[in-house]
């Protein structure tokens, strides 16, 4: 395979059909060139056909008018002279009769010259006739015979008719009869070699217009046929990696795409409905996603009991609120933890300690700013971290809540309090400095009876 085809075989769809029809277009385009061009040169030729033929025509009927007219005149000079030998007036009259028709054989003749060289010198389509050449040879030659045959005859009749000069008025009279003949035939095949290269000229046309307007007419068919199988099959294709594609976004829930066109419905309008299916699909998937992600990173950063966040986001954000406080936030911390947990536990059982907890977080988030970061560090020990609070301020906060624990009276929840270590961050705090001076706090608070508060 040549490497111009391989190229076209890969060449774009757009390309493809562009080239096809731009030849498809270029034959067309031939044949109305062609054709133009033909009719014209047809036209012109019935037209000059039509110029010398008629003329040529009329003058052959009047030259075989004028031939019957001769043939009569021979005729009666040859009884005259039978009969009246002596009779010279008669014989005078008819020799005159005969110059007289001579005249007008010569003045038909000069017209046939006439027409037929002005002809030749306008009309292209004599030019290769030969007939056309050998006729005007023969016209003007016939001129000069007629003129020497009549003189000849003409001389005859001036004697009596005896039986040399009879001989030789029958060759003369025989000789013009012959030349006359002869022209005649002459302009019968001039003109029937015209219509013959006319009618060669329409052949030819038919010819080739054919040959082009079927060629045309196969290109056409070509780019229909290679246009649909193209169509057919890169549509196809498109619909199944449509129809996987929503195969494995929808699962077995999917429903069949036809590659079949529905009626009233085209390839191109199934196709856009399909894809439709399918960004519908994959919208609805990454709404799913995103809900997936959010609990994901909800169960990575909070704790499940409680729903404060949990140590690992404990860590995160701690060294995140520390940079802030470098920058001059002001930043206090609070660990709390729930006085003699166990006992609840051992007393009321593990389900009504973690209700406990729960409650716990509920009733710090009720009474802290939604700003404020609630944090369970493990078992009943919690830490807030409050911005823009110094530890005094934090201190109102954790008294107000040892209050309301000390004071609760719930149904199902036994009577609990917590003990509290508070610190504000110093400049040059390190994460671990921040909570060991919390959790020193808090240990006073332990230590000092529980249920109270301590600022480290
Ligand atoms: P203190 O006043 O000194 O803090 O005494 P405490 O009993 O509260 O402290 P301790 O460290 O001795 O006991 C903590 C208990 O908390 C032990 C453990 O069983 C319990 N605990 C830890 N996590 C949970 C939990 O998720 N649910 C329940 N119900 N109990 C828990
Ligand atoms: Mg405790
Ligand atoms: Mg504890």
């Amino acid at each position: 395979m040549s490497n111009s085809l391989l190229s076209w075989l890969s060449a774009s769809f757009t390309r493809k059909i562009g080239g096809l029809s731009t030849i498809l277009l270029s034959f067309i385009l031939i044949v109305i060139l062609y054709s133009v061009v033909q009719l014209n040169t047809i036209s012109r030729e019935m037209r000059e056909l039509a110029e010398i033929d008629i003329p040529l025509t009329q003058l052959a009927s009047e030259f075989e008018l004028k031939q019957l007219e001769q043939h009569i005149l021979l005729e009666r000079i040859r009884l005259a002279s039978s009969t009246t030998a002596s009779d010279s007036s008669g014989q005078k009259n008819l020799s005159l009769q005969l110059n007289e028709h001579s005249q007008l054989v010569q003045t038909l003749l000069e017209q046939a010259v006439t027409v037929a060289s002005n002809a030749l010198k306008t009309h292209e389509i004599l030019d290769g006739i030969q007939a056309h050449k050998e006729l005007l040879n023969h016209l003007e030659a016939y001129a000069r015979s007629h003129e020497i045959l009549h003189a000849r005859i003409a001389q005859t009749l001036a004697l009596p008719l005896d039986e040399q000069n009879g001989e030789e008025f029958e060759t003369a009279a025989e000789q013009m009869d012959l030349a006359t003949e002869t022209l005649l035939n002459q302009i019968e095949q001039l003109t029937e070699e015209v219509a013959d290269i006319t009618e060669g000229h329409e052949q030819r046309f038919l010819l080739v217009d054919t040959a082009l307007g079927t060629s045309a007419f196969v290109i056409g068919i070509y780019i229909t046929l290679y246009l649909i199988v193209s169509f057919r099959r890169h549509m196809g294709e498109i619909q199944r990696k449509v129809d996987r594609l929503n195969h494995s976004l929808q699962g077995s829930s999917a429903t069949e795409i036809s590659l079949e066109p529905a009626a009233g419905d085209d390839e191109l309008a199934r196709l856009a409905a399909n894809i439709d299916g399918v960004l519908d699909s994959f919208t609805s998937e990454m709404k799913n996603r995103s809900e997936v992600e959010k609990q994901l990173l909800q169960l990575a950063t909070t704790d499940k009991l409680t729903g404060a966040l949990n140590r690992h986001k404990w860590d995160e954000t701690l060294a995140q609120e520390i940079r802030l406080a470098n920058r001059g936030m002001p930043l206090s911390l609070l660990i709390l933890d729930l006085d003699n947990f166990k006992g609840i536990n051992d007393r009321w059982g593990h389900d009504v300690g973690d209700r406990v907890l729960v409650r716990t977080v509920e009733l710090i988030r009720e009474n802290v700013r939604s700003s404020d970061l609630i944090f369970r560090l493990g078992g009943e020990e919690f830490a807030l971290l409050f911005r823009n609070h110094s530890k005094q301020q934090a201190a109102v906060v954790a008294e107000e809540l040892r209050q309301i624990f000390e004071q609760l009276e719930e149904k199902n929840l036994p009577p609990f309090t917590a003990s509290f270590g508070i610190t504000q961050y110093e400049s040059g705090d390190s994460q671990e400095n921040l909570i060991k001076r919390a959790d020193d706090a808090l240990y006073q608070a332990k230590t000092n009876g529980r249920n109270r508060l301590e600022l480290g």
